[in-house]
């Protein structure tokens, strides 16, 4: 299990589509959330998007293997799909927010920890502007979250700066691939 978090407007779901189209082995663990898709994001593919009540009863059963309140919206990771991947003897990348880091690190030691942030707080900022996927409320709600998710940085095994695209995207590749190749060693020897 990889985990990917950091910063809103850091670049995770930028890097994580280039690790998912460079590294065979990975999966992507698609969330359920309760915030109004996006423009160009599809249902399934991007998030399964939910009602709050959908999302509370999916709570109720017990379908997820974390979930937290993240800016005014519930987002979660349903457990059936992530237990499915790795049955096939895949590496899953959950992208989640911190409190949700947590959680899975709680619940599974071994997952692989993984922070991406920009290279400063003013470009940061300046990518979420450009995105232009937040209105200016929303957007400063993020920023204030920012300030507590780069403080917890150390809890991570993992840092990736994402400055450069091109050594960002390196970096991130060569960190996947050698959890890949870990996982296969692990199986061939257990
Ligand atoms: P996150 O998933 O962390 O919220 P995104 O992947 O959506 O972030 O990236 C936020 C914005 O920044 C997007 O518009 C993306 O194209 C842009 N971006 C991503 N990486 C870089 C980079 N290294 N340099 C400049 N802009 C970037
Ligand atoms: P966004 O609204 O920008 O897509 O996501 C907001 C935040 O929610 C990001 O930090 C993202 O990583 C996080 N997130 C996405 N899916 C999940 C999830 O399943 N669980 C948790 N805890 N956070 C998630």
């Amino acid at each position: 299990m990889i985990v990917v978090s950091g910063p809103s407007g850091a670049g995770k779901s930028t890097l994580i589509r280039e690790a998912l189209d460079a590294v065979p082995g990975l999966a992507y663990s698609v969330s359920a959330t309760t915030r109004a898709s996006r423009e160009g994001e599809v249902d399934s593919r991007d998030y399964i998007f939910l009602t709050r009540e959908e999302f509370e009863k999916w709570i109720r059963e017990g379908c997820f293997l974390e979930w937290a309140e993240y800016s005014g919206n519930l987002y979660g990771t349903p457990e059936q799909r992530v237990e499915e991947f790795l049955s096939k003897g895949l590496s899953v990348i959950l992208e989640v927010e911190l409190q949700g880091a947590r959680k899975v690190r709680e619940k599974r030691p071994e997952a692989v920890m993984i922070f991406v942030q920009a290279p400063s707080m003013e470009e940061t900022r300046k990518r979420l502007e450009g995105r232009a996927t937040e209105d200016e409320k929303a957007l400063e709600a993020r920023m204030t979250t920012a300030l507590t998710e780069v403080s917890a940085k150390d809890e991570f095994d993992y840092e990736v700066i994402n400055s450069d695209r091109r050594q960002a995207r390196e970096g991130i590749i060569r960190i996947m691939r050698n959890i890949v190749e870990e996982g296969t060693e692990d199986v061939e020897w257990a």
